[in-house]
């Protein structure tokens, strides 16, 4: 298909409550939309970029600039753009992930609504709902986590995960054993805060039995992450470092990894992510899906994923209310521990119009 034109959408939406990783401290989501309109409707992406360079280099500026100057104008170009193409047509570009993955995903879910098919189907589902975890902040003190812990055991969460770093690790994962048994599912992520000099405290996390700890050391130390691997019993996952199909393959050779976060925002798209999947299942890898403080639209895409039958570990795929007071779509609502798959064409979902009205700051259009 040819596309009419792509337009970006400046979102900013107050968190419920402010989100502490080991990177920052958030409390509103400044978010990139992407909405491409073709001869027979429309498809909406979204950017996984934060405001500042934090998770990765990419921050939601730098994805609008390369949006509007390289990537757009070279889907314009195109005669025949299709989801599949995206890929190949950007690749002249380096990097910039996220936003070839947020205009790759507005591609696709355009073609799959012209063709009444959804996300899941699309690629490869083979279940109805997903199991969802929750990722729980860094909080002021261990009694404040524990609330707020307990609060998402009591809203039915299947799995637990802690964002930790040095001098919030060993203690706060103590504090929810003790306080909420040995049977939690219960994983931390680091986001890169520890380096391999770490590894004597990272091991007093093994007696506290995690299904693992994600992405201890430095995205690009993956040798590091296999030393460490040797040194803990506790599985490490990769995320940050995992950037393609084919570095999931080097880090899974290299014995960097047990288990892999997969992020489509952060490996360029749904399609490589499906690929990620791919070869995770290929080597025995379990995989789960992350999220980047997601909207409606993020969340219909990646609960789609997670329904593929290699994702095997609860992921972040929490309800809206875990973030958003309001959301722009139709809310996520958990039931039982589990969202359900979106069954319509294309995401399944949309934005409702008011309520994208009342969080958008500024809309550019590109093309005719
Ligand atoms: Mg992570």
């Amino acid at each position: 298909m040819k596309l009419d034109g792509v337009e970006l959408l400046r979102v900013r939406m107050p968190l419920v409550a402010p989100f502490r990783t080991s990177f920052g401290t958030q409390d509103v989501r400044e978010l990139l939309l992407v909405r491409v309109v073709t001869p027979t409707g429309e498809g909406w992406g979204k950017c996984g970029a934060m405001a500042g360079p934090v998770y990765s280099s990419e921050y939601v500026d730098g994805a609008e600039h390369v949006l509007r100057n390289f990537l757009v104008p070279a889907l314009l170009a195109a005669d025949d753009v299709t989801a599949h193409k995206v890929a190949p047509l950007l690749a002249g570009y380096k990097g910039h992930r996220m936003a070839k993955a947020a205009l790759e995903m507005a591609v696709l879910d355009a073609e799959l609504r012209a063709h009444g098919q959804s996300f899941a189907r699309a690629l490869g589902s083979t279940r109805d709902s997903v199991p969802c975890g929750v990722s729980v902040g860094i909080m002021d003190s261990v009694p404040q986590l524990l609330d707020v812990v307990g609060g998402y055991l009591d809203e039915g969460y299947v799995r637990i995960k802690l964002k930790i770093e040095p001098g919030w690790d060993v203690e706060p994962v103590r504090a929810v054993r003790e306080r909420f048994g040995d049977d939690v599912l219960l994983q931390v992520d680091a986001n890169t805060a520890y380096t391999l000099a770490d590894a004597p405290v990272l091991a007093r996390l093994d007696p506290f039995g995690l299904l693992l700890i994600e992405q201890p050391l430095d995205e690009e130390d993956i040798l590091g992450h296999a030393e460490l691997a040797r040194r803990v019993r506790t599985p490490i996952c990769l995320d940050e470092s995992i950037v393609s199909a084919r570095s999931a393959a080097d880090a899974i050779t290299l014995g960097a990894c047990a288990i892999v976060n997969i992020k489509p925002g952060r490996v360029g798209g749904y399609l490589e992510a499906r690929r990620v999947h791919d070869v995770c299942a290929a080597h025995g890898i379990p995989v789960w899906c992350g999220g980047m403080i997601e909207t409606g639209l993020g969340r219909a895409a990646n609960v789609a994923l997670a329904s593929l039958p290699g994702f095997t570990l609860p992921g972040d795929t929490s309800a809206s209310d875990r973030f958003y007071r309001t959301d722009i779509t139709e809310p996520f609502v958990l039931k039982d521990g589990h969202l359900p798959v979106p069954t319509g064409p294309g995401l399944g979902v949309a934005p409702v119009p008011d309520l994208l009205a009342a969080v958008t700051t500024t809309k550019v259009w590109l093309g005719s």
